[in-house]
């Protein structure tokens, strides 16, 4: 007897979209036949999707939950723990989220991993992961952990480049110690993930425009600007470059040069792989300009339409293969707090409308197929950061996180009516979809917008990444 039949949708499987049913036993995919064709077995509940899209479970690769904002002239405040943010996730038919486990000087890094990993367990209402975040000055030391800690499952090291603001110094990590990270992770499987900006052009840019005293964040795009991220990005790939296996993720990309800097990397047969932001693909630095224009800012800044223009055409098996959030999910009140070019708070919140704004985005306004689509917000996370099959896919073995996305219903982003912030950047935008129903492992967490899950639903998930992934562009 199986759990859970998926009957009659447009299921985007690995080979393409087709009229299938699915199969579910145990919290994974048992079967997958043509419609009708798998009644026979039984089940104790069949799920009539006809007339909608059946898709993997959506993950973010890149949130920040329970993560300090600094707050000018205060102590930081935290974002959203991951029981808010992982339950915004699941209604928006995201199941899995992949956070940071930041390590702080003079600890150890395994009890970095483990503090980390005790805020979440029993906390998180979806399946999730966490990248390493090494920062500063990195001992000998913590070398040697770094590989035990990739083999372990934390597949994903973080790496700054830059400090990012003249107040935030000890992110940065010096480019000795990044091409030793990079050594330790290519040996051990594993994938570096990059904030890259070139450090010395952020911060001469902010001494001028403070010594200008053009310090409103509606000049964020001069101080994060594209030819930091044409150095940065060039500097690092070519660093990586110069070690056997090494493989980047290129978080947040912003700019034409970064594009341009991946593609070129990935023409030359490196693993490079590039990450964009929705506010990136559909925000520009005019938007600053907006009341309220704080609420569109991540870092690096905004930039500007022909940089938007080149994040779009590499969307379509080009440079950039999946669309995260930057998840900072808090109060619209914190959001604003910042004016200043040096204080104003990145991230956004935005997991909950990720999926459906997508798609609209590319397969109703783009015309994008549904793979292209699926492969953005699912599929190629899955792949380049260790957890496919798993995760990614509708295929036998697989786990059965499933999404119902329903084209028939159109739907305005109303934060109020959502489970993230009071505010939402995608405020009164109009979705040609939204998910009817969201299952997690098997079990229906959200259905017709009503919520299930627990706080035990939630599990972590190690990963490894596949060696396809580490040798050449394989996404
Ligand atoms: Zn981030």
């Amino acid at each position: 007897m199986l759990d859970l039949i998926v009957a009659r949708g447009t299921a985007v499987l690995p080979s393409g979209p087709e009229l299938a049913d699915i199969a579910v036993a145990d919290g994974r995919i048992a079967a997958i036949g043509a419609p009708g064709s798998l009644a026979s077995l039984g089940a104790q509940r069949v799920v009539d999707a006809l007339g909608q899209l059946v898709i993997p479970g959506g993950i973010d690769p890149h949130v920040h939950c329970s993560w300090p904002i600094p707050m000018p002239g205060q102590s930081p405040t935290l974002t959203g723990p991951p029981a808010q943010v992982s339950r915004a996730a699941l209604h928006g038919g995201t199941t899995t989220i992949i956070d940071f486990a930041l390590w702080n000087p003079g600890e150890r890094l395994q009890a970095a991993i483990e503090r980390r990993q005790r805020e979440w367990a029993g906390a998180c209402h979806c399946d999730y992961g966490l990248h390493v975040m090494l920062q500063g000055k990195i001992p000998p030391e913590i070398l040697g952990e770094l590989g035990e800690a990739v083999a372990a499952g934390h597949a994903s090291v973080k790496i700054f480049t830059t400090d990012i603001t003249p107040s935030r110094r000890g992110r940065m990590i010096q480019f000795g110690d990044i091409w030793e990270i990079l050594k330790v992770t290519a040996k051990a499987g594993g994938i570096a993930v990059i904030h890259a900006e070139d450090n010395d052009i952020v911060m001469h840019m902010y001494e001028k425009l403070m010594r200008e005293e053009r310090t409103a964040f509606t000049n964020m795009a001069e101080v994060h600007n594209t030819l930091s991220e044409d150095l940065s990005f060039n500097r690092v790939i070519r660093l990586a470059s110069n070690v056997a296996g090494a493989a980047l993720y290129m978080m947040h990309t912003s700019a034409a040069t970064g594009v341009r800097a991946i593609a070129e990397a990935r023409a030359r047969g490196l693993p490079i792989y590039g990450e964009t932001l929705h506010q990136y693909l559909l925000y520009s630095a005019e938007d600053y300009k907006k009341p309220q224009g704080q609420i569109y800012h991540t870092y690096p800044s905004l930039k500007f339409a022909e940089d938007q223009a080149a994040l779009w055409a590499a969307m379509r098996g080009g440079a950039i293969q999946c669309v995260a959030t930057d998840e900072i999910c808090c109060p619209l009140k914190v959001k604003l707090q910042g004016r200043r070019i040096d204080d104003v708070t990145g991230g956004n919140a935005g997991v909950e409308p990720r999926l459906s704004l997508i798609y609209t985005e590319t397969v109703e306004k783009r015309g994008y197929s549904l793979a292209e689509f699926v492969g953005l917000v699912s599929t190629n996370a899955a792949r380049i950061l260790g957890l496919y099959p798993r995760k990614g896919a509708l295929a036998v073995g697989s786990d059965a996180d499933i999404v119902l996305l329903d084209p028939r219903r159109r739907h305005v982003v109303r934060a109020a009516e959502m489970h993230e912030a009071d505010y939402s950047p995608w405020e009164g935008r109009d979705l040609a979809a939204w998910p009817s129903m969201t299952i997690l492992r098997g079990k229906v967490v959200v259905e017709g917008g009503s919520f299930s899950g627990t706080l035990a639903d939630g599990q972590f998930l190690p990963r490894k990444v596949a060696p396809e992934i580490r040798t050449r562009p394989a996404v």
